[in-house]
């Protein structure tokens, strides 16, 4: 009891699951203590009732029978006291052995950076040497299969659009061109065995430093040259299952002499593998849907080079986690993305696009919140503001050079029949009226449909081409934030405050529907570069302000990992990094991304530049 007692005063220290522990740990010595008692008292009242009624015994024996039986209880006693407390004590050893367990890093959800060991890879130059012998063997040896020119490292290291640029030295070993599925499968696995780490490469279009190779030495993997096919399409079911290496263009172009359409539309060049992995949208989002909600089924490579398919190919499944899910926005962090099964969307037989012009942001955006809660089916609503609108003019980036330099937005709509086109332009006028709107104009016949849509489609390249008249050293940032609709004008206003203030060249363009805008700041030196990190800073924040997010469709790479903290906290980022490593626990896949994973990382990993 004492015992006990003692055991008792001691463990309430301790957490609340251990006073659990300790409490139904006491309960267990007593009651085994009460058993084994009660054992030897039912022995000896059946000795003794048996000794009543036979009358066998007399007194001698009796006397005798009493020691004995009085010893043999004292030490049955005894035993099942140091029995008892043996294992009692076992248990205690185990709780206390499973209170430092529950207190390492091993049973946590979660897995703070600081819990992780400093990153180390292989550096061993003849083991380095026998990996490269070994991968080109898997690639049959074949010159066509990988590429170690200066130009094509640098190509997979880094683009003029990137936010985040390497230095000289950032730069993959050797860039692998596989065929197949199964060759990724033993690429990534030689990979994994030599601990080196590995960068999945697909159009090359991503805007945050994605595929920046930190650390060395890195393989990267690019599975645009050969992986570029469709697979299946099935036209009932509306699905096509194609390689991971094939342009969304290519995509649409295949599916738009079937009457069908891709519903995401990204940066030019981005490949179906690398859409899934930044889970990006476009124009069309606000239709068709994000990514996400596009994909069927994936097949992807772990790290460990085990291949998975996460699902079959119904519109729905509530079989088990959401696989798809968890690879979509991964990054290339997680595994590579060999092949894809897509929704396709119906055209619609007709369509049009309706240019409107406003005096202000806000006018403009309270005319597309107007669009959509009325109900008026669009397909796209994209803003492009007055500075890019003249930008567009100045450049000639269109066969019509005099646009109303003014906020303006561009809608798409489709229907069936060209009657409910013109129904629908009429109910878009109706509004856009109520919303000042100062010039409403839209295709009069098919052949000028796309003419209209160039000027959303240029954006970018006006910008570019400012800046290039300004210096051919000249780069944009390119950046994007989201916020609920109801944020989404304000956001802008003050946004676009801060940058004319700054004297930058600098527009903005957005996907109105969504409450997703980008902005693009053109920099010529490494003062308007801080500028523009200032800039960047700020629109973030007001996002996170208003609610919103530091990315719609970009992604996070390595240029906005403080911002992913800052938006979600520390908690769900250890998460993602307990994920992270319950998959890739050798932190092979595109090390540095999303978030850190490296307790001591080197200055020059996110050297901001
Ligand atoms: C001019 C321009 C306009 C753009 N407009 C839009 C837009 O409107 N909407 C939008 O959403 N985005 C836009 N983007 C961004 C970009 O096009 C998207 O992020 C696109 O999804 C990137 O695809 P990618 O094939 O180029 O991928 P990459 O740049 O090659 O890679 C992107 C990321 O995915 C990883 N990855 C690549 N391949 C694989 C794979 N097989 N398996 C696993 N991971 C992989 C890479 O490691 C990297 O982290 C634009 C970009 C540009 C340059």
């Amino acid at each position: 009891m004492i015992k006990l007692s003692s055991k008792i005063s001691v463990r309430p220290l301790q957490t609340g699951v251990l006073k659990g522990i300790t409490i139904s740990t006491s309960q267990r010595c007593y009651s085994t203590r009460n058993r084994i008692f009660t054992k030897n008292t039912n022995y000896f009242y059946t000795t003794n009732s048996s000794s009543n009624n036979q009358n066998q015994y007399n007194d001698k024996g009796n006397i005798k029978f009493w020691w004995t039986t009085a010893i043999t209880t004292a030490v049955a006693g005894s035993l099942g006291f140091y029995f008892n407390d043996y294992m009692s004590q076992r248990h205690v050893d185990r709780s206390t052995s499973s209170i430092e367990d529950n207190n390492s890093q091993l049973y946590k959800s979660t897995l703070p950076v600081e819990s992780t060991e400093t990153l180390k890879y292989n550096t061993n130059k003849e083991e380095l040497n026998q990996l490269i012998v070994d991968l080109k063997s898997v690639l049959e040896n074949n010159n066509d299969n990988y590429t170690s020119s200066s130009s094509d490292l640098k190509q997979h290291s880094d683009s003029d659009f990137n936010t985040h640029h390497p230095t000289e030295n950032q730069r993959p070993l050797i860039v692998l061109f596989p065929h197949s599925t199964e060759q990724v499968s033993k690429i990534l696995k030689l990979c994994h065995d030599a601990n080196v780490p590995v960068i999945p490469y697909s159009g090359g279009s991503s805007l945050e430093g994605h595929y920046l190779p930190t650390r060395y030495p890195t393989i990267s993997i690019d599975i645009s040259k050969f992986m570029d096919n469709i697979i299946k399409f099935d036209k009932t079911d509306l699905d096509v299952t194609v390689q991971g290496g094939l342009p969304w263009e290519t995509l649409n172009d295949f599916l738009n002499n079937q009457g069908l359409l891709f519903g995401c539309d990204p940066g030019p060049g981005a490949q179906i593998a690398g859409c899934v992995a930044n889970s990006c949208s476009g124009t069309n989002a606000y239709r068709y849907g994000t990514m996400k909600e596009n994909i069927l089924s994936l097949t992807v490579v772990l790290p460990d080079g085990t291949i998975i398919k996460t699902k079959k190919r119904p519109k729905k499944s509530s079989a088990g986690y959401n696989l798809n899910g968890l690879f979509c926005g991964s990054e290339g962090t997680l595994g590579i993305i060999t092949e894809v099964v897509v929704k396709c969307h119906v055209k619609p037989k007709f369509e049009n696009v309706v240019v409107v012009s406003f005096p202000s942001i806000a006018q403009a955006a309270a005319c597309t919140s107007n669009i959509t809660q009325e109900g008026i089916p669009v397909n796209a609503m994209e803003l492009l503001d007055d500075n890019m609108m003249h930008l567009i003019n100045i450049n000639d980036q269109t066969e019509k050079n005099d646009w109303v330099e003014k906020p303006t937005i561009f809608f798409k709509i489709g229907g069936n029949t060209k009657e409910i086109l013109t129904e629908l332009i009429k109910e878009m006028e109706k509004v856009s009226k109520k919303h000042e709107a100062i010039n409403f104009e839209f295709a009069p016949d098919e052949d000028t449909v796309d003419e209209l849509w160039e000027a959303r489609k240029v954006a970018l390249w006006s910008v570019l081409d400012s800046a290039k008249v300004l210096s051919k050293n000249a780069k944009i940032w390119t950046t994007d934030v989201a916020v609920p609709i109801s944020k989404f004008s304000e956001i802008i206003r003050e946004t676009k405050l801060e940058m004319n203030k700054s004297g930058l060249i600098n527009a903005i363009a957005g996907h109105a529907g969504d409450g997703n805008f980008h902005a693009f700041i053109v920099y010529t030196n490494k003062e308007e570069l801080q500028k523009c990190q200032v800039i960047v800073k700020n629109m973030v924040k007001r996002a996170l302000d208003a609610e919103g997010t530091c990315t719609g469709e970009h992604g996070v790479g390595i240029g906005k990992r403080q911002f992913l903290l800052q938006e979600l906290g520390q908690d769900p980022v250890d998460l993602m990094r307990k994920i992270k490593l319950a998959i890739d626990p050798k932190r092979i896949m595109n090390p540095d991304k999303i978030f850190t994973i490296d307790p001591n990382e080197p200055e020059y990993v996110d050297n901001e530049f």
